[in-house]
């Protein structure tokens, strides 16, 4: 069998027109150039769009994540709960701020935070227990205050964590959730928006994502307290009534300039229409990958009340040589990702705190298991059909 290149089809792509050209030159031709008109519309339409009370607009998913740590007040030596299967970035938020965080395994199905594992972990904290030792990295903690401040969930793929048991869990034991919504702007959890399922929520708008602003992110929260504190941070740490030398707090410059807001403003406007595309490409992949031999489909949780794809990431048999499917489907023209490699193997984390990889056996296997192949709301049905030519090929 060949593979020469065959077919041309890009991992991901934006969903761009000519009216996000048009406000973006609007800015260019106007006087603000941040903190303007569009970044008031973008927030607003964030708020109507999910119904939340606060969006703060940021430059990227990444600070939005940050300032969600730095106002709920999680610091040096707190330990939070969180999930190894998920991009750096949700870790990192923590690790910024010196917190130890506790790596609990994830559900087979999703790729989602066990919640059962998070109520187990919690009792087990909480009871100075037995398996505790277990839960502690292997080096990195010692002298730490050994407070358990919350859970760092992740909505992983677009589909939103267990939340109803989370925090069922976390309010018996004074613990917040932070929500990393950063790949699930637009799904629903038991008809409740992702993002607001926590003390608050944060999306990103990097290229492949939902919508996207170039780089940027947005927090979203019904706490009026948090809301104030996270558009002071952003803002250099200038409270309500400073003025422009007035920082109350140490902040960031994490504002989000007009340029990315205009893109973002637009894009918010034909919001139903992208997601609506997306769902699409999703239903023509399972259409086209159904029985397929060694491929298994995304599942969807009966709690997934509408789905918001980010990436479509199918599962290959134990059996099939991973890096191999990988190799002949880029020489065919198919680019693919292995997705997600685990948090807690990424050499920076496994120096400091000693994690192993067979800690978390069900991340461990999607993680090898697990392959990204071409997603946009984008992309046509020919394009789909090549993809599952190429699958076929190499598969077959
Ligand atoms: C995209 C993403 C982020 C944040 O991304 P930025 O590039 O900082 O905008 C955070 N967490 C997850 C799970 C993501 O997928």
């Amino acid at each position: 069998m060949d593979y020469q290149l065959k077919f041309n089809v890009p991992m991901s792509s934006p969903d761009l027109s000519d009216e996000e050209r048009e406000a973006v030159n609007d800015v260019m031709r106007g006087r603000s150039l941040s903190m303007g008109p569009y970044l008031e519309m973008f927030e607003r339409a964030v708020r109507d769009f999910t119904g939340a009370a606060h969006a703060i607009a940021v430059n990227s998913g990444t600070a939005g994540l940050h300032l969600g740590v730095r106002a709920l007040g999680w610091s040096d030596g707190d330990f939070v709960i969180t999930t190894p299967f998920s991009f750096v970035a949700s870790t990192n938020a923590l690790l910024y701020e010196r917190i130890i965080p506790i790596f609990v395994d994830v559900d087979p199905r999703t790729g989602n935070i066990a919640p059962e594992l998070v109520a187990w972990a919690v009792a087990d904290w909480e009871a100075g227990g037995t398996k505790r030792e277990k839960l502690l990295p292997r080096r990195g903690a010692a002298g730490k205050s050994r407070d358990l401040k919350g859970v760092l969930a992740v909505d992983v793929f677009g589909q939103p964590a267990d939340y109803d048991s989370i925090r069922t869990v976390c309010a018996a034991n004074g613990m917040r959730v932070i929500e990393d919504s950063c790949e699930a702007l637009g799904a629903l959890y038991k008809d409740r928006a992702a993002g607001l399922l926590g003390a608050m929520g944060v999306y990103a708008f990097y290229p492949n994502k939902q919508i996207t602003t170039g780089e940027g992110g947005m927090i979203v929260t019904n706490d009026d307290e948090l809301a104030v504190k996270m558009r002071a941070l952003r803002n250099q740490g200038r409270a309500p009534n400073d003025t422009w030398l007035e920082h109350t707090y140490l902040g960031y410059n994490y504002r989000m300039s007009e340029l990315n807001a205009a893109l973002g403003a637009v894009q918010m406007r034909r919001i139903e229409s992208l997601i609506a595309g997306r769902q699409r490409v999703a239903d023509w992949y399972f259409e086209e990958l159904a029985d397929m031999d060694g491929v298994e489909l995304p599942a969807k949780e009966p709690t997934t009340t509408r789905d918001s794809w980010f990436v479509f990431v199918i599962r290959l048999a134990s059996e099939i040589d991973r890096n191999e499917v990988i190799r002949k489907l880029s020489a065919l023209g198919v680019p693919t990702r292995p997705y997600f490699a685990l948090i807690t193997d990424m050499p920076y984390l496994r120096e400091k705190f000693g994690y192993q990889t067979e800690d978390y056996p069900v991340a461990a296997d999607l993680g090898r298991r697990g392959l990204a192949i071409p997603f946009s709301g984008v992309m046509t049905r020919d394009q789909v059909a090549q993809v599952g030519a190429a699958l076929r090929q190499v598969l077959g």
